[in-house]
């Protein structure tokens, strides 16, 4: 063969190979649960958690299937389900979308704790007491909250090919907003889950390097996408039971922003420049339990040793100082009086010094 005759047979076998990669990404329908979309449509379903050793749930889900190919971007929140802003931005984010405009597809999962939502109990679901961001992957001989975990391990994560889990600081948690970023070795996964979380715009970003590697015991839902090799992040806003704008807005925002980092919505993409670097967190917990006070709040810098609250027993005597271990940024405060014996007071992240992680 003439080398022309080889140059066009090599260019020919490129396009069929790209055509092979497009068609793989171009699903005609796409399923969770009982929602099924075609191509350019939004549709809304359920994924059923059978009853097993204790009752069955049914978990909320949106498709919107872009009109053209692209990533797969699962969007979750509610798994903590009185951390209220963060539901309510994914809640606002399913009427948002419009799939004519998306390359790619959307799964929205905006409250995976029906129980907790519905009881207004923080922290855990109520029907096992278990908190559903510590179980992934799940399994379904297990309770409510196993169960649960599996399969949304199985239609959500393993059909996805990125994530954001959203938080924020629960019905007794003062919390300014962060991001966390995991580093997981793999240095075009890290990339790509940095440049997410610079695109996500949170400015307080925690650089996470402890999660478990272990994708068979992954235990948070972030960390399930991660260790499955999918660039993905955490992200926290709102706090104690309160939905306000600035809030609601900085995760709406920032969900639309990685999707046009992706390439799956128009538009340039733009990213936080000089984010807060948190390379560890402190955590100042109570010596006792009574009545608590503070004397900083959410966002406020700390030196070390620096009184952050007291508490007191039922007749007002003091019984215990909080003092920051070390100094930081508040990431969040104890928002209510009521404080018991080895409950978390706050949570201080400390600020990298040495600038950009890489
Ligand atoms: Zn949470």
């Amino acid at each position: 063969m003439s080398r022309a005759i080889i140059v066009s047979a090599f260019i020919i076998f490129i396009i069929c190979i790209s055509a092979g990669l497009a068609a793989a990404q171009q699903r005609a329908t796409f399923t969770v649960g009982t929602a099924t979309a075609k191509r350019n449509q939004k549709v809304t379903g359920t994924i059923e958690v059978p009853r097993g050793v204790d009752a069955a749930t049914s978990i909320p889900v949106a498709i919107v299937h872009g009109a053209k190919p692209g990533p797969v971007l699962a969007l979750v929140s509610g798994a903590h389900g009185t951390e209220y802003t963060s539901i309510i931005a994914l809640e606002n984010l399913i009427g948002l979308l419009n799939p004519a405009e998306i390359s790619g597809t959307v799964i929205i999962v905006p409250l995976v704790n029906i129980p907790s939502f519905e009881r207004k109990v923080p922290h855990v679901n109520p029907v096992d007491g278990i908190s559903m961001n510590r179980m992934y992957p799940g399994k379904m001989e297990g309770t409510q909250t196993d169960r649960a975990s599996y399969l949304i391990t199985k239609q959500v994560v393993e059909q996805s090919d990125h994530l954001i889990d959203l938080h924020g600081g629960d019905l007794d948690e003062s919390l300014r907003p962060y991001s966390y970023w995991t580093k997981t070795g793999n240095e075009n996964q890290d990339r790509v889950s940095k440049e997410m979380v610079l695109a996500f715009g949170l400015d307080h970003i925690i650089v996470s390097t402890d999660r478990p590697k272990d994708p068979s015991a992954s235990r948070y839902l972030e960390n399930t996408a991660t260790t499955r090799g999918k660039p993905s992040i955490t992200v926290e806003a709102g706090y104690a039971g309160t939905v306000e704008p600035g809030d609601l807005a900085a995760l709406v925002d920032g969900c639309l922003s990685v999707m046009r980092y992706l390439k799956m919505l128009p538009g340039p993409a733009t990213a936080i420049e000089h984010p807060v670097w948190i390379e560890k967190i402190l955590t100042i917990s109570s010596d006792q339990t009574g009545i608590f006070y503070p004397l900083v709040k959410r966002g406020t810098y700390v030196e070390q040793g620096m009184k952050v609250g007291y508490v007191t027993d039922y007749v007002g005597k003091t019984i215990f100082e909080a003092r920051a271990p070390g100094a930081g940024v508040i990431l969040y405060i104890c928002a209510v009086p009521s404080m018991s014996k080895g409950a978390t007071i706050a949570n201080v992240g400390v600020v990298k010094r040495d600038g950009d992680p890489r």
